[in-house]
Formats: C-alpha cells, sequence, structure tokens
C-alpha cells in the first residue's frame, strides 16, 4: 500500500514540493521528463503533473493527495476538495489590474468594463460578491497583455511582486484573493491511506514549526538572568547552564521569527551578550 501524491512537474511549485518532502526526510529519485517515480524511503508514489490537472487527478481518486496552489483548487474544483495544510510557499494573490492612464476610485468603475483572466470561477464569484458586472474575458496565458491590444479595459491575474504589472503599464487595484500552495487529499481515503497521511502531516507540521522558530543561545551575567528568563518565551523554559567564567550563565531557548528582532533588542539592553542564533531543522511540540 503507498500513499500517491501528485505534484507540478515543472514551474514555481516544482521546487518546493520536492524539497518539502526531502525536508520530510522523504527521498525520491526526480528523473527529469519522468511522469512518476517513488520514494525510497517512505511509501509514496509521486505523480508529476500539470498543476492545473491536480485538482480533478486527487478529487477522481488517481492520486490520493496534491500539492497545489490554493488559486488552482478554488477555479478548478468547485466545490474545493479537502485542504489538509496549508505549506507557506508559492505564495502569490490573485489581483485586479488596470491600466496606469485609467483614474480609478473605486471597484464600481469596473462596472460594464471586460476584464481578461484566467480565473473566470473565482473572478465571477468575486465580482457577484461585490455586486459589479463586468464582462470576462478568458484566456489562457499573457493575460496582462490584454489592455495594451485592446482586449480588455482590465485584467485579473496572479501577482507576487507587481513587476510584471508595472512592465506592461498596469496598476494594481484590487486583491481578490490571496494564495499558497496547499496540500490537498481526496476524501474518500482508506485507513491505511489515512494513516500515512497522518504520518506526512505530522512532519511537515515539524518542518513547518521549525522554519518559523529559532534557537537561541546567549550569555547572561546571573544577576541579571531572571530579567532575562523573563524576555524569552521558549517550548518550556529556557535552558539555563553555568559558565566556566563565575557569576556568568549560558542560556538556551526558541525563538519565532515575528518577535524574533524586538526580543534581541530588549535580550541586548538587559545585559545579553554572545547572542547566537541558529536555525532548527524540524521541531516536534
Ligand atoms: P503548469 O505548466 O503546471 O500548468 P503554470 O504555468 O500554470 O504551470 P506556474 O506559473 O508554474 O503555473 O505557477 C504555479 C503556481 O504558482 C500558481 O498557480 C500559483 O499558485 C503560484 N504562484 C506563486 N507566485 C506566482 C506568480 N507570481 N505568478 C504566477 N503564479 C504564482
Ligand atoms: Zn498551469
Amino acid at each position: 500500500m503507498k500513499l500517491r501524491i501528485a505534484i507540478q512537474k515543472s514551474g514555481r511549485l516544482h521546487e518546493d514540493s520536492i524539497k518539502l518532502l526531502k525536508e520530510c526526510g522523504i527521498d525520491i529519485n526526480n528523473g527529469v521528463n519522468k511522469l512518476k517515480t517513488e520514494a525510497t524511503n517512505f511509501p509514496l508514489e509521486v505523480f508529476f503533473l500539470r498543476d492545473d490537472d491536480i485538482p480533478q487527478y486527487v478529487e477522481d481518486g488517481v492520486a490520493d493527495i496534491g500539492i497545489v496552489g490554493e488559486n488552482v483548487v478554488l477555479e478548478k474544483s468547485r466545490p474545493p476538495i479537502r485542504t489538509v495544510e496549508k505549506l507557506g510557499f508559492g505564495k502569490c494573490r490573485l489581483a485586479m489590474a488596470v491600466p496606469r492612464s485609467m483614474e480609478y476610485n473605486s471597484i464600481k468603475d469596473l462596472d460594464g468594463q471586460r476584464i481578461a483572466t484566467s480565473y473566470p470561477g473565482i473572478l465571477g464569484d468575486f465580482l457577484a460578491k461585490m455586486g459589479i458586472t463586468a464582462e470576462i474575458h478568458e484566456i489562457s496565458g499573457s493575460v496582462e497583455i490584454a489592455p495594451g491590444i485592446g482586449l480588455a479595459d482590465a485584467i485579473c491575474d496572479l501577482v507576487s511582486s507587481g513587476s510584471t504589472l508595472f512592465m506592461n503599464g498596469l496598476k494594481e487595484v484590487e486583491t481578490v484573493l490571496r494564495s499558497e500552495a496547499i496540500l490537498v487529499a481526496n476524501d474518500k481515503l482508506t485507513a491505511e491511506q489515512q494513516q500515512l497521511l497522518a504520518k506526512l502531516i505530522f512532519r511537515i507540521q515539524a518542518v513547518k514549526k521549525a522554519k518559523n522558530n529559532k534557537y537561541i543561545l546567549l550569555n547572561a551575567p546571573n544577576d541579571k538572568l531572571s530579567e532575562i528568563i523573563g524576555l524569552l518565551p521558549g517550548m518550556k523554559s529556557p535552558t539555563v547552564l553555568p559558565l566556566a567564567e563565575a557569576g556568568w550563565s549560558s542560556v538556551h531557548s526558541v525563538l519565532n521569527e515575528n518577535e524574533f528582532w524586538d526580543i534581541i533588542e530588549s535580550l541586548k539592553e538587559a545585559g545579553a551578550q554572545g547572542i547566537l542564533v541558529v536555525p532548527i531543522e524540524k521541531m516536534v511540540i
């Protein structure tokens, strides 16, 4: 019995998908131009597919699980298949953009306009929710050139930095959807497949937690210890070890990436020295 996972064959999600499996301790032979392969140390079969096809394959049970952008799932699979985990990579947004020369005040300015997109489903829902009637032109690629060639007045397309929009004389005016890569699953997995999936999710969560946290080591004068320990959240409470030099201790703890800079500042102010911050590979709480 194996769990079958569909991932993107090539493109923006391919490498990060493979990397995630690797970080989960799953080794796969990633032969070029292969349709499928098997993990050598986990009961996992990997299918390499176009991202657009992944929701359908998972829905039909040809693959049991898949890694794909939330945007693709919402567009291709209605109602969407089961999301089991957000993966934290492939972040982008589906956004509305108009020519820079257009005076844009609110979404009402799109009423009666022609909007080009590869996401007619998501866009249709969004416009309906906003009470806007517009003509949706579905095109499959290079959406950003549509206004320039007179095919549309506005576009709705995926954006990460916005540089493609800028180069095409467009400005972003509305966010339709925020998206990232997600792990989706067929909802009729056998008990055994569910067990394998649970194992995989456990590993993915450990990898994700580790990425959001850092291990911190510092030296503290003993008379400042309680103040310094008070600043550190830690998994339980910080580890404190005596240094060879009398009157000093080494303090070890775990810090969340988000609170990181603020805490480092306060630690220095409180008298901490020799602060080391190191990445964590896996974290199980
Ligand atoms: P395929 O050949 O598999 O159909 P594609 O060309 O449709 O590939 P990619 O451009 O590789 O797709 O994008 C795959 C996914 O990466 C998108 O669906 C989206 O979830 C995510 N993504 C992240 N950033 C961006 C971006 N700036 N532009 C487009 N997609 C992005
Ligand atoms: Zn695609």
